[in-house]
């Protein structure tokens, strides 16, 4: 009897020792997995909306921009500002890469389409895609101009004016401080990490 009784309760502990380390593993691989896909390599602090990866409206109160924008970023992309010419570090940039909503993260223009425009703002022929950016009129200042926001959170970037290079002829003239730049080799190197963690 003893002896049985033994063995039962040898196996029923073996069983209970599998089933709690197999929580455990679990557990531990979710809040891993989790923390992963939280892991945005480009986060801002203290601003939730900020993201290179999702493509979601980001909408957040004024009030709240303020708070998680620096004064520069905000006068542009909320307050429709502009920032002195010949004045970005971007104007006369040649690096490979993605330029980024200063904003939001969102992505909008490559560097294979920026060219020297000559008018003292970082100038773009055509954006990422169709939605990266949205278009507004914008007779302010006595001009007939048409204002480009950002697709995902409306922040003001510039304007887009028709005498640009081909292949589209448009020149989008873009305020250097609303925009984020990242060099094509990090850009690899932040994906193949996030391909490695999934
Ligand atoms: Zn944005």
């Amino acid at each position: 009897m003893t002896r049985n009784f033994n063995v039962s309760n040898s196996h029923q502990m073996k069983w209970i020792f599998s089933l709690t380390l197999a929580c455990l593993l679990g557990q531990g691989c979710y809040s891993q997995n989790n923390q992963k896909t939280d892991m945005d390599q480009h986060k801002k602090n203290d601003n939730p909306v900020y993201s290179r990866t999702d493509t979601g409206k980001a909408v957040m109160k004024d009030e709240d921009w303020k708070r998680v924008l620096s004064p520069e970023v905000y006068y542009i992309a909320r307050q429709k500002g502009t920032e002195r010419p010949w004045s970005s570090k971007f104007e006369n940039l040649k690096e490979v890469g993605t330029y980024y909503c200063a904003a939001c993260g969102n992505a909008l223009f490559k560097s294979d389409t920026k060219f020297e425009s000559g008018c003292g703002w970082p100038s773009f022929y055509e954006p990422i895609s169709k939605s990266s950016v949205i278009y507004l009129p914008d007779n302010s200042l006595g001009m007939s101009r048409t204002e480009v926001e950002c697709g995902r959170c409306k922040a003001h970037l510039g304007h887009v004016f028709e005498d640009g290079p081909p292949p589209t002829g448009l020149r989008y003239c873009i305020n250097g401080v609303v925009l984020d730049f990242e060099k094509a080799k990090e850009a690899e190197k932040h994906y193949t990490e996030k391909k490695k963690s999934e």
